[in-house]
C-alpha cells in the first residue's frame, strides 16, 4: 500500500515500516535465491564459493553470510568489461559507469526490474527528507553515465514531483532557472550547491524558496552542511548510495534525523533490498552496532549486476535504536571518511574531512574553498593547507592582520584534531579552481611529482 498524500510520513509504509522479524525471513529468503543466481550465472562467484565451500545449501541462517567471500573494487576491475553480469545481454536495458584512473571504468548494467526498483528506492529516500508530490526539484547532478542524474531524475517522477534536469555547470543557466522556477528542492553534490549559493549571493539574489537540499556524492561535514543551511535557507539531507550497488537512494536522513551541528547525522538504509554489514578492516569480521568500520553491501534484489558483500571502502557505523519516523531499518552513520581517501602523513592516518570540519569550525566563518598539499622535506611529510578568503573576511581588517589572528588559531586547532603540524596559508579571493560538481581538494606533491585528487563521489564510488 502506497501512501503518498501530504499526510503521510512513510512512501512506501509496508516495506519501510516492516517488524524486524518479517524482515530478516524477507532478507534470507532473496539471499537464498541470490546466491542461487550467482551460482548458476556468474563464474566469478561460483569459483569463489567453491573455493570457499560454501554455496546457497549452507546458507540457513542471516548470520551465515559471513562465512562468504567479499567482493572488492578490484575484483570488478577484473572482471571488466562484463564478468558480473547475471543476466541475458537482451535483459539489460542501460549502463552506467564509474571513471576510475586506475584503468578502466566499472561498468553497472541495469535491467528493467532494476531500473524500477532504482526509482522506488529513490522516491521513497526523497519523501523521507519531505519532498512532496508537485514540488518542483532542481537537480543539479551530473546527467551520462555518473548515476547521480539520471538516478534522482527517475525517483523524482516516479513520486510526482516535477524534475528540472539541470545537470551539472552552466551555472548562470542554473541560477537563472532557480530565479524562475523557485524549486523548492535543489539536489546536488555539496560542492556545487556551495558553488550555486556563493553566486546567488554574489548576484544578490535570494533563495527563499529552496527548502530542501538533496546533498551527497561526496563525504560532507556538519559545518559544510550548516553553512549551506545559512547561506540558501534549506535543510540539508544527506543522500548515500554508490554506482556498483545502484546509484543514489541506498540510504538517507529522514526528516527526523535533521543536521545538528554537534551529532552525527544517520540515514535510513532501505533494508529490503541491501544486507548491510560492518566489517573491521583488518580482521575482515563483522563489528557490533556502535563500532566504526568498513560498510559491506549485498544487493538482495539486483538483477543485472548483484553483488555479494561488496566492501565499499566508505567508514561508518551502524545504528538500531528505534527512530520517530516510524522506518525499522538500521541506520548508517553519515560516511565519516573513505578508507581510499586516508592520507598517512609522518605515520599519522588523516582524513581530508577532519582538515574541512576544522576549517568550517573556525569562528571566522573560512571557507568553502580549500586545498590541501602534501610535498616532502627531506624525507619527512609536509601537509599544508590553503584557504581561500571570502569577500568579508577582510571587512574592517588588513590581511596581515587577519593572518596574524587566525593562523596561529587554525594551526593550533588542527595540532588538536588531527595530532599534526599543518603550515596554513591565506589566499585571496578567486585563487583556487572552481570545479562544478566535485570539489578539488588534496594536491599530493610526494613521489610521482603533481597527482590531483578529487574529494570521492559516493555514487561513482572511485578513484577520478
Ligand atoms: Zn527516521
Amino acid at each position: 500500500m502506497r501512501l503518498q498524500g501530504d499526510s503521510a510520513s512513510v512512501w512506501n509504509e509496508k516495506r519501510e515500516s516492516m517488524p524486524r522479524a518479517e524482515l530478516n525471513e524477507f532478507q534470507l529468503v532473496h539471499l537464498r535465491a541470490l546466491v542461487s543466481r550467482l551460482e548458476s550465472n556468474v563464474q566469478f562467484y561460483r569459483d569463489k564459493f567453491s573455493q570457499a565451500g560454501t554455496g546457497a545449501d549452507k546458507l540457513k541462517a542471516l548470520s551465515d553470510l559471513s562465512e562468504f567471500p567479499f567482493t572488492t573494487k578490484a575484483d570488478l576491475r577484473s572482471q571488466y568489461p562484463s564478468g558480473f553480469i547475471a543476466v541475458q545481454q537482451n535483459e539489460i536495458r542501460r549502463f552506467h559507469a564509474s571513471s576510475g584512473t586506475k584503468g578502466k571504468p566499472t561498468l553497472v548494467p541495469y535491467s528493467q526490474a532494476d531500473l524500477g526498483n532504482w526509482a522506488e528506492l529513490v522516491a521513497r529516500s526523497l519523501f523521507a527528507a519531505g519532498v512532496r508530490p508537485g514540488d518542483i526539484v532542481h537537480n543539479a547532478y551530473g546527467y551520462g553515465l555518473f548515476t547521480g542524474g539520471l538516478g534522482l531524475h527517475a525517483g523524482i517522477e516516479l513520486l510526482g514531483a516535477i524534475s528540472v534536469p539541470a545537470s551539472g555547470g552552466k551555472t548562470q543557466q542554473q541560477i537563472t532557472l532557480i530565479q524562475d522556477l523557485k524549486p523548492r528542492v535543489l539536489c546536488s553534490t555539496p560542492s556545487y550547491a556551495m558553488k550555486l549559493a556563493c553566486t546567488l549571493e554574489e548576484m544578490g539574489i535570494p533563495s527563499n524558496d529552496l527548502q530542501i537540499g538533496i546533498f551527497g556524492a561526496e563525504p560532507w561535514t556538519n559545518e559544510l552542511g550548516e553553512s549551506l543551511k545559512t547561506l540558501l535557507q534549506l535543510e540539508p539531507f544527506d543522500i548515500y548510495g554508490l554506482s556498483e550497488i545502484m546509484g543514489p537512494g541506498v540510504a538517507i536522513q529522514c526528516e527526523q534525523q535533521r543536521i545538528r551541528s554537534d551529532a552525527a547525522r544517520h540515514l535510513h538504509i532501505w533494508e529490503d533490498h541491501f544486507l548491510v554489514e560492518v566489517i573491521d578492516r583488518k580482521t575482515e569480521k563483522p563489528l557490533p552496532d556502535g563500532e566504526e568500520g568498513e560498510l559491506v553491501l549485498t544487493t538482495l534484489q539486483k538483477e543485472a549486476m548483484p553483488l555479494l558483500r561488496f566492501r565499499t571502502g566508505d567508514v561508518t557505523r551502524l545504528t538500531r535504536e528505534p527512530c520517530a519516523c516510524g522506518r525499522t531499518s538500521v541506520r548508517m552513520e553519515s560516511v565519516r571518511a573513505r578508507y581510499d581517501d586516508m592520507l598517512i602523513i609522518r605515520g599519522v592516518n588523516v582524513y581530508p574531512s577532519e582538515i574541512e570540519r576544522v576549517i568550517f569550525s573556525h569562528p571566522a566563518s573560512l571557507g568553502p574553498h580549500y586545498r590541501i598539499i602534501i610535498s616532502k622535506q627531506g624525507a619527512l611529510d609536509q601537509l599544508a593547507v590553503e584557504i581561500e578568503l571570502s569577500e568579508n573576511s577582510l571587512y574592517m581588517i588588513t590581511e596581515e592582520q587577519f593572518k596574524e589572528q587566525h593562523i596561529p588559531h587554525l594551526v593550533n586547532a588542527f595540532k588538536g584534531a588531527l595530532g599534526l603540524s599543518i603550515e596554513v596559508q591565506f589566499l585571496p579571493v578567486g585563487s583556487l579552481e572552481r570545479v562544478d560538481g566535485k570539489s578539488q581538494r588534496v594536491v599530493d606533491l610526494r613521489d610521482t611529482g603533481p597527482k590531483v585528487g578529487l574529494a570521492q563521489t559516493s555514487f561513482e564510488n572511485n578513484r577520478v
